[in-house]
């Protein structure tokens, strides 16, 4: 191998480590929970809609008069547009979360700004309303992300609280250790569909008391957008 590639084989891996490792310097700057002088928290939930689930979860929340943030996938959406209306529809704010949930650590720039400006597209067209913010699957940045939410302005929002274990739990021991984990300006991060097996349906069995938990400790449950 010529010099010039041995170079350029020891600089690809520090490269791409600045461009994935490297980018989360910048979530510093991005949204992680909401002012600390409100006892105030907001729900939000990940990786649907879910054709069974987000209803059931919707259900709840209408029962509940609550208001929450859908971060979907943009081509589940396309799937179940009926579903992403219905959470427009009942007031809930929608966020972009890509189009097929891949790892923005295996994406390049161009399908990076593909994942976001497609998911974001789709989830438009379904949802009947544009989703407001934005999170990466699993948290995972690169720079391109970061250079293309700031292009269209719209807000990076990871989470304070992920109560949900990897394993089972009876529904009441979730929802005491999430709301045992509650602080003033929590953003909560919660899954209303398949990403973990089973994550719908521990939601729904867990929601309504972690939400009477988190009343009973004093704290408001507001919209993300009202939170922020
Ligand atoms: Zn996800």
């Amino acid at each position: 191998m010529k010099r010039a590639a041995w170079l350029l084989a020891g600089a690809a891996p520090a490269l791409w480590g600045a461009y994935t490792w490297g980018s989360h310097l910048l979530t510093a700057g991005s949204i992680w929970r909401g002012p600390r002088d409100r006892r105030a928290v907001a729900l939000t939930f990940d990786d649907g809609p879910d054709p069974e689930w987000t209803p059931r979860v919707l259900d709840i929340l209408d029962r509940e008069a609550v208001r929450a943030a859908f971060f979907l996938i943009g081509r589940r959406a396309r799937r179940v547009p009926a579903v992403a209306r219905h959470i427009v529809e009942a007031g809930h704010d929608l966020g972009n979360h890509t189009w097929s949930h891949p790892s923005l650590w295996c994406c390049g720039p161009h399908e990076t700004e593909r994942e976001i400006s497609l998911g974001h597209a789709a989830i438009s067209e379904a949802a009947g309303g544009a989703p407001a913010f934005f999170r990466p699957p699993w948290g995972k940045t690169n720079l391109a992300m970061f250079a293309a939410l700031r292009r269209s302005a719209t807000p990076c929002v990871f989470w304070t609280v992920q109560p949900e274990s990897r394993r089972p739990v009876a529904p009441d021991e979730q929802a005491r250790r999430g709301a045992a984990r509650a602080r003033s300006g929590a953003i909560y991060d919660l899954h209303d569909a398949d990403g973990v097996p089973g994550a719908g349906a521990r939601l729904v069995a867990y929601l309504p008391e972690l939400i009477r938990r988190l009343r009973a400790q004093g704290y408001a449950l507001v919209p993300l957008r009202d939170l922020l």
